[in-house]
């Protein structure tokens, strides 16, 4: 029964990962639970965020808090976000290494802190808010 479990738990967090992975936009817990569950419909909020917890706690995702929620990222590199103030959507702001360093060393400069990571959020206005979305559909 324990080989059962076993197998349960592991298909379970591939399958967690694989959510996070296809939506690639940042989702929150419940966004990927009620992902998960049209692929599994036996899969429990209590196991997706579980699983959520073990992949960030182990380094396989990330966890980043954007706009006063979690947020878990497939992205584990270093990089910055942005989000938009009026849907919410998050992408990835690939800074290059050497704009990173010079941050982090300002910040060093700054501060006198030995910087080990960097969390930047811009927000601003997606390009569908920009337009307006008047001929989005939304469900
Ligand atoms: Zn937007
Ligand atoms: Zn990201």
């Amino acid at each position: 029964m324990s080989t059962m479990v076993q197998r349960r738990n592991t298909r379970q967090r591939q399958l967690v990962m694989d959510v996070v992975r296809e939506l690639h936009d940042h989702p929150t817990a419940d966004e990927v639970y009620l992902k998960a569950r049209e692929v599994d419909a036996r899969i429990s909020r209590g196991t997706v965020y579980r699983n959520l917890a073990l992949l960030s706690e182990e380094g396989d995702l990330l966890s980043v808090r954007i706009g006063g929620a979690n947020h878990y990222d497939h992205n584990t590199g270093p990089h910055a976000h942005a989000v938009c103030a009026s849907c919410g959507r998050v992408v990835d702001v690939p800074l290059d290494a050497a704009t990173a360093q010079t941050l982090a060393k300002s910040a060093a400069t700054l501060t006198g802190y030995e910087i080990s990571a960097c969390d930047l959020t811009f927000s601003g206005l997606c390009p569908d808010c920009q337009q307006g979305r008047q001929d989005a559909v939304s469900a």
